[in-house]
């Protein structure tokens, strides 16, 4: 068995290891953790230069046409560095769904800006009372001639105060059941009747809660045909579904084992010859190194064919639980210490730990919660009934 990525994703990936670490300053880190926007626009330009952004996207796109191999390549050292990535791979993943379905004209207008990192996408898909049940949405679009008129609430709509469009999950038909009644709509986000609210969470993340009064769009920002959103949103709910967490856990670890090196006990022994310290940071590498196997699997599949339908899920509710666990294990093991910030000069690591910590709580909501990735492991991985 041979998990080696190969020779143009290692050679990609000494490519993009230098850029991300000379572009990730202290200055730049501090100020992305500060506003928890994963977003700098001189970054999605540079990877837009270099043909990173839509690397997998022909070139006619502006891409490199790359294979799956090599995007996770990309993926993985930008993650490792916490480079702001979430906008951009937002606004490539709404891409991709516009391509396989919006009019010609829609695409013409939108994927050139999007792909070559001018415009960003966010996701409109969570409701105060539709999140793991996404079907549920109530948010309304009603026909009226060739406009329609949206009314509702979304919740947790990361970006959304950035952003140009976003890709909002519509109810279109209550007299169905409630998966065939939804349509997508790109909204721009300069339409009248839109109210971004700023929502901060305990992971350091900044989100929104976004509200439409009735907000008129042009039946032409309809992608796909009416009634049929969920099948427009599955297309994206997968590349979702298959995200990892190891570079995080495995950069953890490396913080873990220089604070192990550096500090001594009481006694002034080496905290890294504490067979205890030993023991939490050899489950922590171990976990770090079957989060990134899980996710290299999934991709592989990707790769050759399959739609990694139980893996990624595997592989996210794996690595994000992972990240939780050995940010709670070292906390416990450093002491109080461990949870001073990274805004604290004294913290160790730099509050590397902390900061882990920290993020890792979202990591198991969003993108479908721990639970609902079991159900789909269960169901699509087992066979199991529903
Ligand atoms: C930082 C952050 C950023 C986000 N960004 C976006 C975004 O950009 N766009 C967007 O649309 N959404 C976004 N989300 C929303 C995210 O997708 C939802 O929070 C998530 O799907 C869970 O929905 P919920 O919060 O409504 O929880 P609920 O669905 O209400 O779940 C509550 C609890 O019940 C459990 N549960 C629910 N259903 C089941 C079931 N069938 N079986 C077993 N247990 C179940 C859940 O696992 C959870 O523990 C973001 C969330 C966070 C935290």
């Amino acid at each position: 068995m041979d998990f080696r990525l190969g020779a143009s994703a290692e050679a990609l990936r000494a490519e993009v290891h230098d850029f991300v670490r000379d572009f990730m300053t202290h200055e730049v880190e501090e100020r992305l953790y500060r506003t928890g926007v994963s977003h700098d626009a001189e970054y999605t330009a540079a990877l837009a230069e270099r043909g990173w952004l839509a690397a997998g996207w022909p070139v006619e796109w502006g891409g490199q046409g790359r294979d799956p191999l090599e995007l996770l390549v990309l993926a993985e050292e930008m993650t490792y560095v916490d480079a702001p990535t979430i906008a951009p791979t937002v606004t490539t993943m709404v891409s991709k769904v516009i391509h396989a379905v919006a009019t010609d004209e829609v695409k013409r207008e939108v994927l050139p800006k999007a792909l070559a990192g001018e415009i960003i996408v966010a996701l409109g898909f969570s409701e105060p009372e539709a999140g793991s049940d996404v079907a549920a949405a109530q948010t309304r679009a009603l026909r009226d001639g060739d406009e329609w008129v949206i009314s509702g609430q979304k919740m947790f709509t990361t970006n959304a105060h950035l952003a140009d469009y976003v890709f909002l999950l519509t109810r279109t038909n209550t007299a169905v059941p409630k998966h065939k009644g939804l349509t997508m709509f790109l909204v721009p986000m300069k339409q009248d009747g839109i109210e971004v609210q700023a929502v901060y969470t305990l992971s350091g993340e900044r989100t929104n809660i976004t509200y439409f009064n009735d907000v008129r769009v042009d039946d032409r920002w309809r992608i796909g045909e009416v009634d049929q959103g969920w099948r427009v949103m599955t297309v994206s709910l997968q590349d979702e579904h298959s995200a990892g967490f190891g570079t995080r856990i495995d950069r953890l670890a490396e913080a873990a084992e220089a604070w192990a090196r550096d500090e001594v006990d009481g006694e002034g022994r080496p905290r890294i010859d504490d067979p205890d310290v030993r023991e939490c940071l050899g489950r922590c590498a171990t976990d770090a190194e079957v989060s990134l196997l899980l996710q290299r699997r999934a991709t592989w599949l990707a790769e050759t064919g399959t739609v990694p339908e139980a893996e990624g899920p595997m592989s996210k509710l794996f690595s994000s639980e992972a990240l939780g666990r050995n940010a709670e294990d070292l906390v416990e093991l450093m002491g109080p210490e461990a949870l001073r910030s990274y805004f604290e000069p004294t913290a160790p690591q730099n509050g590397r730990i902390e900061h882990t910590l920290r993020y890792s709580l979202g990591t198991t909501i969003y993108a479908g919660t721990s639970e609902v990735q079991r159900n789909i492991i269960a169901q699509r991985g087992l066979g199991l009934p529903r």
